[in-house]
């Protein structure tokens, strides 16, 4: 598929640019279904001016690319070099149809779709990034029992392993470094920036996941995993905790739904709360308050967590907020809910974000509020944060960005069809996710084979 029309390939380019090795392949059609389909959304005409701004945008950032480091190396790959103006950039400089930046379950799962639809996605699994190894989440819990395909538990860290083996056996390209920077604003082509590279692409995908936030205890790095967690659904059925008293933390909704799932299991549950009162629903809050198994230590702040001759979590040592007296609450497990962190802080304010932090995506879709830019994953995900929702949420974006290249592809190499006014990112986002849905519905009823389609052919059909 064509990314960029032979005709206008910079001269400049390297040879070895992934991009223009595909443009060299076949030449655009002269007039091709994306603009029929693009005249259906009557909120967004066929935007020449846009295609145009789009078109400038690309050529100006890559030859910027190709500027900088023109001797290339293959597979898109390009030496570093310098910019012009005496400024050396040592960097290493790529250009790639798509980037993923994330190392858990979802950025693999993306990168495997992406590689077995030979797109040659690299992948930057970060380095420490957001207080996480390589691998993410799974690489801080022992065992995995939840994740289907694997009867026996799993180390998590095994699980993880597993996950990159299978997006480089089909040719992700792994880099174990930190993305620091990205520049979305007028892109595609985007450019992303590590320690040691620069990146540029058509598509991005953010799964750089969150962070359970924990509470600085004493005793927290002892019994981390050995009594504490920060995942009621993931650790609480286990054995060890069955039929024994266990602790949660916090006063918000998660804290409710936690203690909730934590007492089918528990013989007591306690809610430790610095306050005197809940943030949570008042839904939530009256379900947890009349459980009988559920009870609240009203402000109270955790301060140590004490261990057993066995080395495992025995109690925990808090301090009343009102008295200042000490005391031990005898506890086989403690689990935080205060929250996530998610790792959204170097996005630099170019996604919309919820007011937590995650990014925001489109209903039934990954695509964010910049198009060709999509999330998954618990970045996204303030509800389910497991490993399978983040995998599944990977597999929609890789499925996502294969359609967007395509769909770049007929708009690089389209004609400049009829003037309008530019689409903003936004109708340009809904009319794509428009667009994914009709396909879905098309695919339903057997009348879709997976090629771009002429809107008029399918009637009334509304999506
Ligand atoms: C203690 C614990 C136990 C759990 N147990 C289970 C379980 O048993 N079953 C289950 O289904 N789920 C479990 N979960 C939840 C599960 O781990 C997460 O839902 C899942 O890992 C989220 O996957 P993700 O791909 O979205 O992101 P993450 O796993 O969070 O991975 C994101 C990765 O991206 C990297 N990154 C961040 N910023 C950047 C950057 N700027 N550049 C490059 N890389 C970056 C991070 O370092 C991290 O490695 C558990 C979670 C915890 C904390």
């Amino acid at each position: 598929m064509p990314l960029l029309a032979a005709a206008a390939r910079p001269a400049t380019c390297a040879p070895a640019c992934v991009t223009h090795k595909h443009a060299s392949s076949t030449a655009a059609p002269a007039s091709g279904p994306f603009w029929s389909r693009r005249a259906f959304f009557a909120g967004v005409p066929a935007a020449a001016a846009a295609v145009k701004q789009r078109r400038a945008a690309h050529l100006r950032l890559h030859a910027v690319a190709s500027l900088n480091g023109a001797n290339g190396t293959g597979n898109g790959v390009h030496g570093a070099n310098s910019n012009g103006n005496g400024v050396v950039d040592k960097r290493e400089h790529i250009h790639t149809h798509v980037v993923i930046v994330g190392g858990g379950p979802a950025a693999h799962t993306a990168a495997i779709y992406l590689a077995r639809a030979e797109l040659e996605p690299l992948l930057f699994e970060g380095w420490m990034a957001n207080g996480l190894a390589p691998g993410g989440q799974l690489t801080t819990t022992t065992y995995v029992e939840n994740f289907p395909g694997f009867p026996d538990p799993i180390l998590g860290a095994d699980l993880c392993d597993r996950f990159r083996q299978q997006s480089v056996r089909y040719g992700t390209k792994v880099f174990t470094e930190t993305v620091n920077k990205l520049h979305l604003q007028g892109g595609p082509p985007f450019m992303l920036e590590t320690d040691d590279k620069v990146v540029t692409c058509d598509a991005v995908v953010i799964a750089t996941g969150a962070a359970a936030r924990k509470l600085p205890i004493k005793g927290l790095k002892e019994y981390w995993n050995n009594g504490i967690s920060a995942c009621a659904v993931c650790d609480g059925s286990s054995p060890l905790f069955r039929n024994r008293e266990v602790a949660v933390i916090g006063g918000g909704d998660v804290a409710m739904e936690e203690a909730l799932f934590l007492a089918r299991y528990a013989s007591k549950v306690w809610i430790v709360h610095r306050f005197g009162y809940l943030e949570a629903s008042k839904v939530m809050a009256r379900r947890a308050a009349t459980h009988p198994k559920i009870e609240f230590l009203w402000e109270h702040e955790c301060l140590e967590a004490l261990g057993g001759e066995d080395g495992a979590l025995s109690g925990i040592r808090l301090r009343s907020n009102r008295t200042d007296e000490e005391s031990v609450l005898p506890v086989n497990a403690l689990f935080f809910a205060i929250g996530h962190a998610p790792a959204t802080r170097f996005l630099d304010g170019q996604l919309e974000l919820d007011s937590h932090g995650y990014i925001l995506t489109q209903p039934d879709s990954t695509a964010t509020s910049v198009p060709g830019v999509f999330a998954a994953g618990d970045v996204q995900d303030p509800i389910w944060r497991q490993a399978i929702t983040s995998a599944g949420a990977g597999c929609m974006a890789g499925l996502e960005v294969e359609r967007w290249l395509q769909n770049l592809a007929h708009d690089l190499d389209g004609p400049a069809g009829s003037a309008g006014a530019p689409p903003d990112a936004r109708q340009l986002n809904a009319a794509w996710v428009a667009e994914q849905r009709l396909a879905r519905v098309l695919r339903r009823s057997g009348e879709y084979d997976g090629e771009p389609f002429e809107m008029g052919s399918v009637g009334s059909m509304s999506c």
